[in-house]
């Protein structure tokens, strides 16, 4: 059995918060040292594989008898901590106040990462050996996309997951569902014509606008016991050259959030859909879809061995029966499911203070992650039961 050590772990918490890895820009070269150095310490081999100069993703593996690969992924970048006047506590400081350490990244995501760096040294250090192996990939660029991160090491066949675990801060409840993201750019082209005169010309903004009335249409009607329904969004639009000119183009930029069910072609069907009903008014509508982003859903089983022994490493560390949620959002989780992974994202931390001036973790939170994690790990790279 391991023990955690809580004075290490919340030492070096606060040495990790302390090393800014804000992305943008993406600067995680000083954090990926840190915790390189950290699990080598440990006796794991550590590697490091870079998709860029300067953004590490530390791959760092416990090998033991033949057997199965539990990979263990968080990011070690944070978003940009924005105006300090806003935060009562230094951004970069890891101060500690009534058990809390306050700080950019202490929920998203290095207090998941220190858990799991504090788990597998408190294994590794007990003489655990796992049947197969344990590896922690702990990488960059999660916040802008995870393409030089996770998803980098999935394409270029590094991580190799049977099962996964994806630290998030989920307030350590288990997220054995998540939706997809797609970002669409719809385009509309239609004909310049002076201002004065604008039945000589089609009117781009007025067909985008009526196609964008009929984006509710493009969205089947399903719904998913813990995802809830399929949405869609406009976040930009931009349109026209000059106020006396009929629009020749407009380009709005879609977002649509998808559950496991829909696919890809489904998706562009809905879109072409909505196009097709706006059409019913102007005939002329030339539209395009372009696909600028596209990420899968995923969902993993209620009876799955990584929700089974995630669940029962959280309710022996904590005497509670563990919460299985899902998540709305997106995450590194979907490059590990698309590798043929089974996935969970779970770990310490609350994701509603990520992104804010106010972002923190509680320490007796960060402590039970830990052990959690260390346990879950026994549990999924134990000896096979009798
Ligand atoms: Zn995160």
């Amino acid at each position: 059995v391991s023990n955690p050590n809580r004075d290490r772990l919340v030492r070096r918490l606060a040495e990790l918060v302390a090393t800014p890895s804000e992305n943008p820009p993406g600067n995680e070269a000083a954090c990926g040292e840190l915790v390189a150095r950290h699990l080598d310490e440990a006796g794991l081999e550590v590697e490091i594989h870079e998709a860029e100069p300067g953004r590490p993703n530390i791959v760092a593996r416990l090998r033991g008898e033949p057997g199965p690969t539990l990979t263990y992924c968080s990011h070690i970048d944070v978003v940009p901590a924005g105006d300090p006047s806003l935060w009562s506590y230094e951004p970069f400081g890891a101060v500690v106040a009534d058990n809390m350490m306050y700080g950019r990244g202490t929920s998203d995501a290095k207090g998941p990462v220190m858990a799991a760096i504090e788990a597998a040294t408190s294994l590794a250090e007990s003489g655990w050996r796992p049947r197969g192996t344990l590896e922690l990939a702990l990488v960059a660029d999660e916040e802008t996309m995870g393409f030089k991160g996770t998803g980098y090491l999935v394409e270029k066949n590094i991580l190799n997951p049977d099962v996964a675990i994806v630290g998030e801060p989920t307030s350590l409840r288990v997220v054995r569902a998540q939706r997809g993201a797609y970002w669409i750019r719809l385009i509309t082209r239609g004909l310049a014509a002076h201002g004065s005169a604008p039945e000589r010309g089609r009117n781009a903004i007025l067909h985008m606008a009526e196609i964008l009335q009929h984006l509710p249409e493009a969205v089947p009607d399903m719904t998913h016991e813990l995802l809830g329904g399929p949405t869609i969004g406009v976040g930009t639009i931009r349109g026209g050259e000059k106020v006396n000119v009929v629009a020749a183009s407009c380009v709005a930029e879609i977002d649509r959030r998808t559950i496991p069910g829909e696919t890809r072609e489904s998706v562009i069907e809905g879109l072409q859909r909505a196009i097709d009903r706006a059409k019913g008014r102007f005939s002329d509508i030339d539209a395009q879809i372009e696909l600028a982003f596209a990420g899968e859903p995923f969902e993993v089983g209620p009876d799955a061995a990584i929700v089974r022994e995630v669940s029962g490493a959280l309710s022996e560390v904590t005497g509670q029966d563990p919460q299985v949620i899902g998540f709305r959002g997106a995450s590194d989780a979907r490059f590990l499911a698309e590798a043929g992974a089974d996935v969970v994202v779970w770990g310490p931390g609350d994701i509603g203070l990520a992104h804010t001036a106010r972002e923190a973790i509680d320490l007796t939170e960060l402590e039970l992650g830990a052990a959690a994690y260390a346990l879950a790990f026994q549990r999924l790279l134990g000896p096979p039961p009798d």
